[in-house]
């Protein structure tokens, strides 16, 4: 339990791509610490970034949110009284701030062209010395830049580093970290186009948002200190700030990275939440798989609920170890949570598959099915492979998988006939009409079960993988398996002649 007190935290992607496992991961921290203190999540999207900009990125987002089941608090479609929440409508607000930061002193506009600063950082380069504003426009008095800008010169505006000294900055999860001012850059805070950049829009929105923690991926720890010089500059009250492990590659070896998502597919695996929900794992099990991708319970449990991640979740267990990706894990809890739902949850998941594949299901079928399927899953869509027959009307199996092996067609046409003679006398399909009878066929016929279920397996599924024989036939029914079994032989028949 965390015993502190109500947080705002906040998961504030960029619609400049799908939603990831890193996206996942921030959202999912976010929202168990506001469930746990009894705090907010809030979402807030930061698109200033037009050129990169992805149509469908911000509906993917909130969507896979949704299916996660990390609903927040405030943020688009949801409002709160800390909006809006998109920072294009919150242009006025960052610009605002960056005139006062000028007014401090503490920033300044530069007119250099990008064709100077080309130049510039070639020059150092040459030099082996890091690239950095060299300082030009510094000290240009302020009524002479305002009167530039009023001319209509081209312009941006840059955060005056202090020259000398250092800052202390804390990493709750690395500690203390110090750097020297004098190697930091005199970085752009508004753009030509009027445009703030991160460091600007993400502090202020950070600090009117009243942000008390901040979860970000690891690539911003470099920042950190810049963006801590700005709050104190303001003399705001600074969040704590975590930066999540980064995630390598199922090999451990290199970042993982979106480039290799083609190749995860292929294996049947995706680290784009949409996909995942496509690939038929449960919201339940990603978030479980991710929780552990960067913090630790006591370090042996792991299968998590979501209730359970909301009450043992705790800020002083994450650890900023890069976490490789492991999907057979994935698969693992994935047969879990699928486990441990209600056969009537379980088959309201698996419907959708069915029907997305063409299938018209049943309810009643479904919710018999479930339970024979519920202990072989390991993902929802793996349903339809294994138990697609049950909703098909027809099924025409292969003869060649009829013929089990080390048999001929004779055999399996003997048994298929004798099997439709003893279930024909049968009342129903119900197992005490069927397991023991058919048994009893095996014995008489000297065949190995292997063999003789075989074939009747194959004729009444289609398949030579099946869920359990006998509870498959039962839900099947009398009339259909006996269509099924004289299907069978007709087949055999016509193998047998000719072989
Ligand atoms: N918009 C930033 C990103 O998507 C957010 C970083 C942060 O959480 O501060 O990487």
């Amino acid at each position: 339990m965390n015993a502190g007190s109500p947080v705002r935290v906040r998961f504030a992607p960029s619609p400049t791509g799908f939603m990831h496992l890193g996206h996942a991961r921030t959202a999912l921290y976010c929202y168990l610490l506001a469930r746990n203190t009894g705090g907010q999540f809030i979402l807030r999207i930061e698109d200033t970034d037009q050129r990169r900009f992805v149509q469908e990125a911000l509906s993917n987002i909130t969507e896979g949110l949704r299916w996660l089941g990390l609903q927040w608090d405030e943020g688009p479609e949801v409002g709160g009284d800390y909006g809006p929440y998109q920072q294009t409508e919150r242009l006025a607000v960052y610009q605002e701030y960056a005139e006062k930061l000028v007014e401090m002193g503490h920033a300044f506009y530069c007119f250099c062209s990008t064709e100077r600063l080309d130049e510039m950082r070639k020059a150092q380069q040459a030099q082996k010395i890091n690239p950095h504003y060299d300082g030009t426009c510094r000290d240009i008095p302020l009524t002479e830049a305002r009167q530039r800008i009023a001319a209509g010169e081209p312009y941006v505006v840059r955060f005056k580093m202090p020259r000398d000294g250092s800052i202390t900055v804390r990493d709750e999860m690395r500690g203390d970290i110090t750097v020297e001012l004098g190697n930091l850059d005199d970085y752009i805070l508004v753009k030509s186009n009027g445009i703030p950049v991160y460091h600007l829009a993400a502090m202020v929105d950070d600090h009117l948002m009243e942000i008390t923690h901040v979860f970000r991926g690891s690539e911003w720890l470099p920042s950190l200190p810049q963006n801590v010089l700005l709050y104190r500059t303001f003399g705001w009250k600074e969040p704590k700030w975590y930066h999540l492990s980064v995630f390598l590659k199922p090999s451990g070896q290199g970042k993982l990275s979106k480039r290799d998502a083609a190749q995860y597919k292929e294996g049947g695996y995706s680290v784009m939440i949409h996909d995942m929900e496509e690939l038929g794992y449960l919201p339940e099990a990603v978030n479980n798989w991710v929780a552990l991708m960067g913090w630790s319970y006591d370090g042996s449990t792991e299968f998590f609920t979501m209730d359970d991640l909301v009450e043992k979740f705790n800020v002083e267990k994450l650890n900023p170890k890069p976490s490789a990706i492991n999907f057979t894990k994935l698969d693992h809890f994935n047969g879990l949570h699928i486990r441990n739902l209600s056969h009537a949850d379980l088959a309201q998941r698996i419907k959708p598959f069915f029907m997305n594949r063409g299938y018209i299901t049943d309810d009643d079928i479904l919710l018999k099915i479930t339970p024979i399927l519920q202990e072989r899953l390991k993902t929802l869509d793996d349903a339809i492979e294994m138990a697609g027959f049950f909703f098909q009307d027809e099924i025409v199996p292969r003869v060649e998988d009829l013929i089990q092996k080390k048999m001929t067609a004779e055999d399996a046409l003997l048994v298929a006939r004798r099997a439709a003679e003893v279930l024909e006398q049968m009342p129903s399909m119900a197992l005490e009409y069927t397991e023991e009878p058919m048994r009893q066929l095996v014995e008489e016929l000297g065949m190995k079960p292997g063999q003789f279920f075989g074939v009747i397996r194959v004729a009444v599924t289609g398949q030579p993988v099946s869920p359990p024989l006998f509870e498959s036939m039962e839900i099947i029914g009398k009339d259909v398996i006996l269509q099924r079994l004289h299907q069978a032989i007709r087949l055999l028949e016509v193998e047998a002649q000719h072989s």
